[in-house]
């Protein structure tokens, strides 16, 4: 082929899905390995919900680009017991919610701050956006929301550098520290935004995952609803990321609808409109049926179980670790053990570290590299078979669904 190879764009594979497929290429050699790498529920998706996508399995036409109105609906209903009233108008679904994420790095068009750490897609994606991201220190622990200070000074440096800074991305629960922020941080990050004019792009995949049923998600969508953009999906808490749905709340008032409007002509020059078998599961989904709300409930539950003993055990083998407050990861930082890590096992960097684990022990990880954060942290997400074993795992996993 006479292609010109040295033009084209060389895009890294994502590092989450590059651990994936180091996994399964140790897995086809015959090798037993441990996936914490990739980011999901270690808990089946729920019978009924396949049952709904499988009694929409003949719906082979396309729909209208934002989702079909019933999904709009049932999401809107479901931002709405969130005490986020919703106007159905105002929701676009997407295959999953990171090309969702994308189309709006796109329409907005500037560059975006985005918190170090803070999930590996948000600063690859602003770079193919034509953007470049603005990494705002944020210590592990404040729940992935920046302090307003450090923020406000972050986007103004840029700005005296002539960069356009639109957005801000916050992820609520966080990924990759697990952790979640107070509604008064919040505040002062969407105070932050109005005064600077930024959107808040809030990322809250994980917000039925806290582990404490007492705790709600303080989203910058209460403090500033007309700047607010907030995702969620189906893949983490359902445990159905390879179904690929999410859905996008668009700001109210008219920018709110200017920036829906822009969002729908990339999504109709991209993906047409979401899997229609994939929306009517998701409507399903979106109107909360008791019996997915317990499975919700229980993988919440076993998660926190699991979360809390490894982060136990790292902090007794003398590693930097919180406990973590929601979702399925497991964040120590080896600092402390640096020197030991460098002695016994030559390891330096981010990369040796997970090289080892990897090749020397079978367990698939990320480093805080691939977040933009020190190589010495770990992102592991963990699931119930670290605490019960396999065997277990399949039994408590099984308890999910009782029907
Ligand atoms: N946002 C965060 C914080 C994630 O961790 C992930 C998945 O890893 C996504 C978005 C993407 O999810 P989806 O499957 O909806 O594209």
């Amino acid at each position: 082929v006479r292609l010109p190879a040295a033009g084209l764009r060389p895009v890294p594979l994502s590092p989450t899905l590059a651990v994936n497929e180091a996994i399964a290429r140790k897995r086809r050699a015959g090798t037993r390995v441990l996936p914490l790498g990739f980011g999901e529920a270690g808990v089946p998706i729920h019978p009924a919900l396949v049952r709904e996508l499988a009694a929409a399995a003949d719906r082979g036409s396309y729909g209208p680009v934002a989702g079909s109105p019933a999904l709009r609906a049932a999401a809107a209903g479901y931002w709405g017991r969130r005490g986020l009233p919703t106007d159905p108008g105002l929701v676009v679904a997407g295959p999953g919610s990171k090309p969702l994420l994308f189309a709006l790095l796109m329409a907005l068009g500037g560059d975006v701050a985005v918190p170090a750490p803070s999930w590996v897609s948000y600063a690859a994606q602003a770079a193919l956006a034509g953007a470049r991201p603005i990494g705002v220190p944020t210590p592990a622990g404040e729940g992935g929301v920046p302090a307003p200070a450090a923020l406000a000074e972050a986007v103004r440096q840029a700005r005296a550098q002539g960069r356009e800074v639109r957005a801000v991305v916050l992820t609520l629960p966080d990924n990759p520290t697990g952790t979640l922020a107070s509604a008064e941080a919040v505040r002062g990050v969407c105070e932050v935004a109005r005064e600077l004019d930024l959107v808040v792009v809030a990322d809250e995949i994980y917000r039925d995952l806290v582990h404490d049923p007492d705790r709600t998600v303080p989203s910058p969508a209460r403090y500033a609803p007309e700047r607010t953009v907030v995702t969620t999906a189906l893949s983490k808490s359902l445990a159905a990321g390879g179904w690929r749905l999410g859905v996008a709340r668009l700001p109210e008032g008219p920018f709110g609808g200017a920036l829906r409007d822009a969002l729908l002509g990339i999504a109709s020059e991209i993906w047409s409109s979401p899997p229609a078998p994939v929306q009517h599961a998701a409507a399903f989904a979106f109107a909360e049926p008791p019996e997915l709300v317990a499975h919700v409930d229980r993988s919440r539950r076993l998660h926190a179980a699991v979360a809390g003993a490894v982060a136990d055990r790292f902090a007794a083998a003398g590693a930097l670790v919180r406990r973590p407050e929601a979702a399925f990861y497991v964040y120590p930082d080896l600092e402390p053990m640096r020197g030991r890590l460098f002695r016994e096992h030559g390891v330096r960097t981010g990369a040796d570290l997970t090289g080892l684990l990897l090749e020397r022990y079978g367990v698939g990880v990320l480093p805080g590299s691939a977040f933009g954060d020190d190589p010495a942290a770990l992102r592991m997400r963990v699931a119930p078979s670290l605490l019960y074993g396999e065997d277990d795992a399949q039994r408590l996993a099984a308890l999910a669904h009782p029907d």
